[in-house]
């Protein structure tokens, strides 16, 4: 499993389009990820980030174009009804494991401890070792600073301390690269802070991510490309200085105009190093 060659393209989107019905969602979008990039993943409310990234770990199946992860193709097949689903169940096992993906709302599971949460899929869905994979929990959850809540159930943590036992079970997973839609966006404003500064902990350590954010300060700091989605399609991308400073579009302008400079200030602060 782990002699894998220096491939340095972990996730490629080429050309990949998506229709609910007759509403085309992502319309042609194309980038690629490098080994160790975080890409932050802007855009307006209904541009299409969340269907993007559920495309990268085979939550949603494009109706065309191809995603690779790791250089390998995700297949697609028609259904009889003209859609489309993935060709092979085993692909799909294999390329969740790859990628692990945070969610607005935490999704843990409500009636297992957050030890149990973070051990789940590696000892069901990856077969490991129990106790080796209790070990690794353990350390996961020193990491994102609360091992002290192992034999907690997720109703008794705060939303902070729940986003960040959710990021420790997906670096249980081991993924090559992690997704995260909106993973401070349920929170109260006080509880960002301690979010966003395991996540830049993990940019430091080469972590490829992919980041749907409102917190300009992270895409700004914190992440090395920045893509803006708009209306299905990637409307700008580059570094951070090239698309906050000398952005092209008149759409992302006012996108940026849009998130007040209160909001901005308040992103910063919270970035801090507490
Ligand atoms: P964003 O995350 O940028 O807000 P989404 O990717 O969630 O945007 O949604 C883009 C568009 O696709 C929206 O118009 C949304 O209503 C629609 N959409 C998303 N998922 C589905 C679905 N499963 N069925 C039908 N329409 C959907
Ligand atoms: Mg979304």
């Amino acid at each position: 499993m782990e002699h894998s060659p220096p491939v340095t393209v972990v996730v490629q989107l080429t050309d990949v389009r998506k229709s609910f019905g007759t509403l085309e969602v992502l319309k042609g979008i194309s980038f690629r990820a490098l080994r160790g990039d975080v890409i932050s993943i802007l855009g307006s409310s209904g541009s299409g980030k969340s269907t993007m990234l559920r495309c990268v770990n085979m939550l949603e199946v494009p109706s065309s174009g191809s995603v690779e992860i790791e250089g390998e193709t995700i297949t697609v097949r028609s259904t009889r009804g003209g859609r489309t689903a993935p060709a092979s169940t085993k692909q799909v096992e294999r390329i969740r494991s790859r990628v692990a993906m945070v969610f607005q709302g935490f999704n843990l599971w409500p009636h297992m401890t957050i030890l149990q949460n973070v051990m789940e899929a590696p000892v069901h869905v990856q077969k490991r070792d129990r106790a080796t994979c209790a070990a690794e929990a353990e350390a996961f959850l020193e990491k994102v600073g609360i091992a002290d809540k192992r034999d907690s159930y997720p109703t008794h943590l705060s939303g902070g301390q729940q986003q960040r036992a959710a990021i420790a079970r997906a670096l249980a997973m081991h993924p090559k690269v992690l997704l995260f839609d909106e993973p401070t966006s349920a929170l109260d404003p006080e509880l960002v802070g301690e979010v966003l500064r395991v996540m830049r902990a993990l940019a430091d350590e080469g972590r490829t991510m992919l980041v749907v954010t409102h917190e300009m300060a992270f895409a700004r700091e914190v992440s090395n490309k920045v893509l803006f989605l708009h209306q299905g399609v990637v409307e700008e991308e580059g570094t951070p200085d090239e698309v906050f400073a000398k952005s092209q579009s008149d759409r992302l302008r006012q996108f940026l105009s849009g998130s007040t400079a209160e909001t901005r200030v308040a992103s910063s602060t919270r970035l801090k190093t507490a």
